[in-house]
């Protein structure tokens, strides 16, 4: 059995917010039970940062938060938080909840305006006269809007980088220039990765050999520092190829009115803008598009 400092149950805001503050006294894992982490309230927060929720101590809380929102990032960073105006408004019978609110601004956010319906209506379109309309209003211009991803993702680079794990999202594109294998990162701490294999296989939903993904951890290891110590997941899929593996656009020769666009290969997406406009001209016998024609590729090097 393993024993770590701290355990900490749960990979919402709240566990790895405080995780990445603790793995700097003691060796700290966070246990998730869903595939990934924010997967409950996190991940389907309205994740908004305004002084209109909570008691007093809800309010003073968001205001030593605000700091960290209205930071800069990091270099490379997603941004955590954009500012992002917030507009509280009351009838006048909720006057003195907007004045209770307006005093907490003055501490706290003063850097606030308040305003009549009547000016909060140039605003948004707000009902405004009669018992029921919006009477007066409060704008703060220091709202954020949050980006959850971009919080829990800083906090597991955080939680890695205080565990010795390595922060690969900034890591090319890595790839063998002949056969063997390539490597991107998959968020923060993992790695995708293919042994570029072309094994051919009838039609079929495919599934990964296990000689395939023994073959591709072992060439990592070979050309790395690496340890691959655990394989999160793993899939297969087939590509079409044509004899030659050029990819095809044109009419079938043997059989009239069927348009061959096929062979994409290993680039199939890459190349799709591309491929797209010359089975365009060829489908409907349009001019051979200049932008196609000044990289030199012509009808006939993509004839079926
Ligand atoms: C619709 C909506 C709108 C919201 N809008 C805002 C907003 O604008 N601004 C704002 O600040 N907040 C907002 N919130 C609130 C905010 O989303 C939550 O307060 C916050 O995400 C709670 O974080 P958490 O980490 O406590 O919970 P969660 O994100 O739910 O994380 C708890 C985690 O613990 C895991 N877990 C539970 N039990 C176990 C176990 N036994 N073993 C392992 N793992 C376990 C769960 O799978 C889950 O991933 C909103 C919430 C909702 C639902």
């Amino acid at each position: 059995m393993r024993e770590v400092d701290i355990l900490v149950i749960g990979a919402g805001i709240a566990g790895l917010s405080a995780a990445a503050r603790f793995a700097g006294h003691g060796e700290t894992v966070v246990i998730e039970a869903e595939e990934a982490p924010g997967y409950h309230a996190s991940g389907r927060s309205v994740t908004f940062c305004h002084f209109g929720i909570g008691d007093p101590l809800v309010k003073r809380l968001t205001s030593v938060s605000r700091a960290t929102f209205a930071a800069p990032p990091e270099p490379g960073e997603t941004p955590i938080a954009r500012r992002h105006p917030a507009l509280h408004i009351a009838r006048a019978d909720q006057k003195a909840e907007l004045d209770a609110l307006e005093s907490i601004h003055r501490t706290l956010s003063p850097d606030y305006r308040r305003m009549s319906g009547a000016e909060a209506a140039e605003i948004v379109p707000l009902r405004t006269g009669g018992e029921d309309g919006i009477a007066h209003a409060l704008f703060d211009p220091d709202g954020y809007k949050l980006d959850a991803h971009a919080m829990l993702q800083r906090h597991l680079r955080a939680l890695r980088a205080a565990g010795g794990g390595a922060d690969v999202s900034g890591w090319p594109f890595t790839k063998t220039v002949a056969d063997g294998f390539y490597f991107l990162p998959e968020g923060a701490g993992r790695l995708l990765a293919s042994p570029m294999d072309q094994t051919v296989s009838d039609p079929c939903d495919a599934s990964p050999e296990e000689i395939d993904i023994a073959t591709i951890a072992w060439r990592i290891e070979q050309a790395t520092t690496m340890k691959v110590s655990r394989i999160a997941h793993s899939w297969a899929g087939l590509r079409s190829f044509t004899p030659t593996e050029l990819p095809v656009a044109g009419y079938a020769p043997d059989a009239p009115g069927f348009f061959w666009l096929a062979g994409q290969g290993g680039f199939g997406l890459q190349t799709s803008p591309a491929m797209a406009m010359a089975a365009e001209a060829l489908l409907l016998g349009l001019e051979w598009p200049e932008i196609l024609r000044s990289r030199q590729i012509e009808p006939e090097a993509l004839a079926p």
